[in-house]
C-alpha cells in the first residue's frame, strides 16, 4: 500500500489523539481535535467499544503514522526489533527516533516530520559530511547533521532557521546554533522515545 496522501488531521482524529503531524497549526486551537473530538466517518457504522484487535492495530497505526513509515518498512524495523537484545518494543520505538528525517525534526529544521521527511529527499542535509538524501537512514552515536553548504546563502536556510530552537531540543542531541549543524550525542534513552505510543500493544499485534 502507497503512502497515505489524505488530510493529517483525519488520522489523529481516527486515533482519537493528537499526533502532531502538521507543525505549528498542530499547537493552535485550530487543531482539528481540539475542535471536533468524534471520529471521521459514518457515526451509524461505528462499532461502540473497539475489539482487542481493533486498540491493537490502533497503536501500531499510530506510530506509523507519527513517524511517516510505510507497512513493508514498519515491519521490518519490528523483525530487527524482535533479533536485537533487549526489550523489543524499546527497540522499535529507538530505531524510529534514529531516522533521519525525525533527526532534523528534533533539531527543528523542519516543522513536522513530513517536511523534515521532504527536506532530506530533496538533499538539504549532510551526514558526516556526505549529501545523504534517505529518509530512513538511521543516524548513529557521533554522527554530524549539517546543512548543504550553497543553502547557507539563502532565503530559505534563513527562513527555515530564524528563531531556532522553537523546541526543546532532546538531550541524546545537540543543536550548535552558530553554524545550524547537529550532532548525536547517544542514543536516545528510554525516556527520549515517543510517550505517546505503548510499544507493548505493538509488540502482541506482530506476535499474534
Ligand atoms: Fe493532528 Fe496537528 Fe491536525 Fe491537530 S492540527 S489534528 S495535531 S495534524
Amino acid at each position: 500500500m502507497g503512502r497515505y496522501t489524505g488530510p493529517n488531521c483525519r488520522l489523529c482524529r481516527r486515533a482519537g489523539e493528537k499526533l502532531f503531524l502538521k507543525g505549528e497549526r498542530c499547537y493552535t486551537p485550530r487543531c482539528a481535535v481540539e475542535k471536533r473530538r468524534s471520529t471521521p466517518g459514518d457515526p451509524s457504522r461505528r462499532r461502540r467499544r473497539p475489539t482487542d484487535y481493533g486498540i491493537h492495530l490502533l497503536e501500531k497505526q499510530k506510530a506509523k503514522y507519527i513517524f511517516g513509515v510505510l507497512e513493508s518498512q514498519f515491519r521490518k524495523y519490528m523483525s530487527d526489533a524482535f533479533e536485537e537484545d533487549g526489550v523489543t518494543g524499546t527497540n522499535l520505538l529507538r530505531t524510529l527516533e534514529r531516522r533521519l528525517d525525525n533527526v532534523i525534526f528534533l533539531l527543528g529544521f523542519a516543522d513536522s516530520r513530513k517536511q523534515a521527511r521532504q527536506m532530506v529527499l530533496h538533499g538539504h542535509f549532510k551526514v558526516d559530511g556526505r549529501r545523504t538524501d534517505i529518509p530512513s537512514f538511521l543516524v548513529g552515536v557521533g554522527h554530524e547533521i549539517t546543512w548543504k553548504d550553497s543553502d547557507k546563502t539563502s532565503d530559505y536556510f534563513k527562513e527555515r532557521t530564524d528563531g531556532i530552537p522553537k523546541r526543546p531540543v532532546p538531550p541524546w542531541l545537540v543543536l550548535d546554533q552558530t553554524d545550524m549543524s547537529g550532532k548525536i550525542l547517544n542514543l536516545p534513552a528510554d525516556e527520549d522515545l515517543q510517550q505517546s505510543i505503548n510499544s507493548r500493544l505493538i509488540v502482541e499485534f506482530y506476535s499474534r
